[in-house]
């Protein structure tokens, strides 16, 4: 089998600070868990405070010299990283599963990084400003200028490490800051090639730097009076908290959250592919843990059942297994706790009332070491039921009817979280009607998530604050002066 023949050595993990590579760090040792065994495979260092404090003090020591740094010159450098992501896609794809257990083969994720990283090249030497006064106006003759803040200390989590990687360093760079990033400890082998290839691009030293560590040595770079924005992809519950650690000095942050996101499948939609591909996407690829998985599928009534029955046959047909065996499309969930996590409520679903349809437990045999569980549906599952109302970040989906358009609407705006929305219909209007009504940051069309780099991602209530992707994306890493002279 060609399984058999993979090599499955994580790469040795350091801290990068600048030229540096620590292979020791004041946060102590992290044993990395194979989620798809349930073994240690790899004790990586884990930076502390004092590892913090140095990288951010490389950072700002780079920013003079980066900020000045030609237009053209950064989007080279970008240009040639997005190109060593693309010649590295395959290595990049074996160590992204080795991460997280998640099956890469298709390469999708250093191919969409290496777009994300091409589009935010682009737009280095293309910024421009307004002017927004004249003296014809009988005031000022005035205009603006975008300037970049300094260090930006990024923290990213475990369920797409190196899309996340990209989704914030392109534009934090491009627009002329510098960049500490934290990885979560979780998910440590990606950053060490992607440093690798940010050396090799070019990238003046203490530009990008990278510390694998904990939730500590998150804290200790939101709090460093040199970090002037945070940019976080994550959870809500540390959200809040570095919110109330940034109230203090009114430091800016970019949060990108979780969520509950909706998708709404009408009569006259093509109800086959819809609710196929949105179980694929909900419960299937990636176990789940994709945090704009539409996984509250709202379906009319008239086609309730047929699109439960889709559901139940994507479900029970999805190969989830070995993420380096051919064909298998999802792997575990991240760790022992995420797995306990997800069938508690899948168990508190049933007590709710919901139907269970397929899946619900931890999968046997040869994978009952690692963390994983079935692709499992609950259809008739109660508007403000936890499964509902809560994100499960787990292969779970909840179906859920509805009459009319406006109920349908009533129902998916009927959440803490406005991340993603999704509307199947064959009516063009009703598409219309039904993406502005919807209380999230993106809605797709009869489609399905698919993170284009030129349309802004990020949401609305509890799934975060600000953007990533398109114009947006960069505009948050340059805040806006106004300068005014005088008639
Ligand atoms: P988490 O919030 O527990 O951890 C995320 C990162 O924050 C980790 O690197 C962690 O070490 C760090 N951290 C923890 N405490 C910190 C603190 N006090 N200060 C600074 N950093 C700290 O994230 P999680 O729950 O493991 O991640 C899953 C969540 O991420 C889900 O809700 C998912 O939807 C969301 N997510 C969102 C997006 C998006 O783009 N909107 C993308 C992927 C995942």
């Amino acid at each position: 089998m060609a399984a058999m023949t993979v090599d499955r050595t994580p790469p040795k993990v350091g801290l990068r600070i600048g030229d540096q590579r620590l292979t020791s760090g004041s946060g102590g040792e992290h044993g990395h868990v194979n989620p798809c065994t349930g073994k240690v495979d790899a004790t990586i260092p884990l930076a502390g405070k004092v590892e913090v404090d140095r990288a951010v003090e490389v950072a700002h020591e780079a920013f003079q010299s980066w900020r000045a740094t030609r237009p053209a010159t950064r989007r080279q450098l970008l240009l040639r990283l997005a190109d060593l992501l693309d010649a590295n896609s395959a290595e990049l794809s074996r160590i992204g599963t080795l991460d997280n257990g998640m099956p890469n083969a298709s390469g999708v994720m250093p191919a969409f990084s290496a777009e994300w990283t091409r589009y935010y090249a682009g737009w280095c030497d293309k910024l421009s400003s307004d002017v927004v006064g004249s003296l014809a106006d009988g005031g000022a003759f005035s205009y603006t200028i975008g300037q970049p803040y300094g260090v930006i200390g990024a923290i990213i989590t475990w369920n797409a490490p190196l899309l996340s990687l990209a989704m914030k360093i392109p534009a934090v760079v491009a627009a002329g800051n510098t960049v500490v990033i934290k990885p979560s400890e979780a998910t440590p082998f990606t950053g060490e090639l992607y440093m690798d290839l940010v050396a090799d691009a070019g990238f003046p030293s203490g530009v990008i730097n990278m510390l694998p560590g904990t939730a500590s040595a998150g804290q200790a770079l939101v709090d460093h009076p040199l970090v002037k924005k945070v940019s976080f992809t994550g959870g809500p519950v540390t959200a809040r908290r570095i919110l109330a650690s940034c109230a203090d000095s009114m430091k800016p942050v970019v949060l990108e959250l979780g969520g509950k996101s909706a998708n709404l499948i009408f009569d006259d939609a093509d109800v086959p592919s819809a609710a196929s591909l949105g179980t694929a996407l909900s419960c299937g690829m990636m176990s789940g843990q994709s945090c704009n998985f539409g996984t509250r599928m709202l379906v009319q009534s008239s086609v309730y059942e047929e699109a439960v029955s889709r559901a139940k046959a994507v479900a029970e047909s999805f190969k989830v297994g070995d993420p380096f065996e051919p064909g298998v499309l999802a792997g575990p969930v991240i760790s022992e706790a995420a797995l306990t996590r997800v069938l508690g409520m899948v168990e508190r679903a049933k007590v709710d009332g919901a139907r269970l349809v397929a899946g619900g437990n931890r999968l046997g045999g040869d994978l009952s070491d690692g963390f994983y569980i079935e692709p499992t549906v609950f259809a008739d599952v109660d508007p403000d039921s936890e499964l509902a109302q809560t994100e499960v970040f787990g292969p779970v989906l909840a179906i859920i009817p509805f009459e009319t358009e406006q109920e349908a609407i009533q129902i998916a705006n009927n959440s803490q979280y406005g991340l993603s929305g999704y509307v199947q219909t064959a009516d063009l209007r009703r598409a219309l009607r039904v993406a502005e009504a919807l209380d999230t940051g993106e809605v797709m069309i009869n489609g399905a998530p698919n993170l284009m780099v030129n349309r802004p991602y990020g949401g609305f209530g509890v799934s975060g604050v600000g953007k990533e992707g398109g114009r947006h994306g960069i505009e948050e890493f340059l805040r806006v002066k106004g300068v005014g002279i005088a008639g």
